[in-house]
């Protein structure tokens, strides 16, 4: 495998409706098939290709205190106040909570997200009230509106898609990463991503697993 780095995917080459290559910023690839796995930007990669998808694309902010002693052995979360709250080895209490609700690509959120975050940090934890915020940082999820992946074909011959993590798509790489290979080896879903196929938003059949797959951790 090769990992090309600084290489920016401009377009797509098709015969008819097969994939046969990619275009980049530092010349053509020729591909049998393609896998399309670019987050927050999968949906402007999958216009390029001439399709669309049921993506939403929000900031999603985190934050990290100052370090501290170790004080908070395991992850708090709280859908009730809306944060979750863990402490990092080196000692840094690590932040977050929900999407900036607009959508966007700027990989920054609003001040007041990370204000209401550090209250309700600080509503389960009145200890951490002294602790000093030392960075925040955003990126760009991509979210559909069941809240889960979208792992299978596309409308485009050969052309593979794994999008719609929102902001859970740390957790689900074992299991996406495999049912992908699967799907792409086969040109055919395994019965484990069969049911988060792209098809789901035609037919209705959406996962109704809102409260376990849009959180973090
Ligand atoms: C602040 C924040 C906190 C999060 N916290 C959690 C958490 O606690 N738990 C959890 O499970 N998940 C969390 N997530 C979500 C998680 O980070 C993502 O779901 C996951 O990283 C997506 O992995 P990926 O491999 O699909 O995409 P990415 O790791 O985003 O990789 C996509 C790649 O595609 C590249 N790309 C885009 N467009 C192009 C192009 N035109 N050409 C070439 N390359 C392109 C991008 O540069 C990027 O490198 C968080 C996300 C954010 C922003």
């Amino acid at each position: 495998m090769d990992i090309i780095q600084n290489c920016e995917v401009t377009g797509f080459i098709k015969d008819g409706n097969r994939v046969t290559g990619v275009r980049t910023n530092r010349g053509t690839i020729n591909a049998g098939k393609v896998a399309l796995c670019a987050a927050g930007h999968s949906s402007v990669l999958a216009k390029l290709a001439g399709f669309d998808l049921p993506i939403q694309s929000h900031p999603l902010q985190a934050l990290v205190s100052e370090l501290h002693e170790m004080v908070h052995p395991t992850v708090v979360m709280s859908n009730h106040v809306h944060v979750y709250v863990s402490q990092a080895h080196k000692g840094e209490l690590v932040m977050g909570a929900g999407i900036d609700s607009y959508n966007g690509y700027g990989q920054r959120g609003s001040f007041h997200v990370i204000e209401h975050q550090m209250a309700a940090a600080v509503e389960l934890f009145p200890i951490f009230a002294r602790a000093h915020l030392l960075r925040t940082w955003g990126g760009i999820v991509d979210t559909t509106m069941d809240a889960s992946p979208i792992v299978g074909k596309s409308p485009v011959e050969n052309m593979y898609v794994n999008c719609g993590w929102g902001t859970g798509g740390f957790k689900g790489t074992p299991g996406a990463g495999w049912s992908f290979a699967h799907t792409i080896a086969n040109d055919e879903p395994h019965a484990l991503n069969q049911p988060f196929s792209l098809e789901r938003f035609v037919t209705g059949a959406l996962i109704d697993e809102h409260g376990a797959a849009a959180v973090a951790h």
